[in-house]
């Protein structure tokens, strides 16, 4: 069964006196461990279904199901990374990791031993004290993926997450994230507007169009990748 199952779903935004329809009629079914990315043209409505899916939107028409119930706001089975990292400035590597077990009244002990544990999993146990402002873009994105881990996420939704990056650091974190996606039962939604990305990721590439946004092409990469 899919974890996510998207049937129909549309998104209007009333906009003054006018409507925009940000996206029409998506229809998408995502397994469990799958690695999709969603690519398509500036305006095609990739961060409103991801938005979507991570419940901070709400959905317009359509059915938009995680693990068979519909989706009615955000939730820790899905963890959102953002292209300007999202961190929060006044905690911690350590505390922003641990932030959402700590925020959810989980014991002291397991918050501990949760942060440990991806810290070590994103090689960040040297930064564990550092502030966000201390670190690099690459070291940032990190701490972001180790947080929404750590908090139990299934599906991972990225939003063109390695898009503020230098070449180099980004080719160092696509192999990271799929290094921790093989060892994982992840689902990743990866957004992104670059083809040569989604196709160095994706078992999956969903190409979107805009005016109004709707998916016009969804296709299998048969690459080999220890997991398939
Ligand atoms: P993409 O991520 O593919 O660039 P978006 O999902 O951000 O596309 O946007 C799709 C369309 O929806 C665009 O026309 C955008 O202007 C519009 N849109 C997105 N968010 C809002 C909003 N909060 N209010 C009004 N229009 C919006
Ligand atoms: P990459 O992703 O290729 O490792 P980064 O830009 O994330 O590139 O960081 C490169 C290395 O530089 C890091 O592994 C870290 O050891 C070091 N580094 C980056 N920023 C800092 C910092 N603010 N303080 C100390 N070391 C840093």
């Amino acid at each position: 069964p899919a974890i996510l199952d998207i049937q129909g779903v549309g998104k209007r935004f009333a906009f003054g006196t006018e409507t925009i329809t940000a996206l029409s009629g998506a229809t998408l079914r995502i397994p469990k461990g799958e690695f999709v990315c969603l690519i398509g043209p500036s305006g095609c409505g990739k961060s409103t279904l991801l938005r979507m899916i991570a419940g901070f939107e709400s959905v317009s028409e359509g059915t938009l199901l995680m693990a068979g119930r519909h989706v009615a706001g955000p939730g820790p089975d899905r963890g959102m990374v953002f292209q300007d990292y999202g961190l929060f400035p006044w905690l911690t590597v350590r505390q922003n990791i641990g932030f959402g077990p700590a925020a959810r009244g989980r014991p002291r002990a397991e918050v501990a031993a949760t942060a440990a544990r991806f810290l070590e999993m994103v090689g960040l146990d040297r930064f564990a004290e550092a502030y966000p402002h201390q670190l690099s873009g690459g070291m940032k994105q990190r701490v972001a993926i180790a947080r929404v881990l750590a908090n139990q996420a299934e599906v991972v939704l990225m939003d063109e997450p390695f898009g503020a990056l230098d070449a180099m650091t980004r080719e160092n974190l696509q192999r990271e994230l799929l290094q921790i996606w093989e060892s994982t039962q992840l689902t990743v939604i990866f957004v992104t507007h670059a083809i040569e990305e989604a196709i160095l990721l994706a078992g999956r590439v969903v190409v979107m169009s805009p005016g109004p946004g709707r998916i016009v092409a969804d296709e299998r990469i048969p690459l080999p990748r220890p997991r398939d």
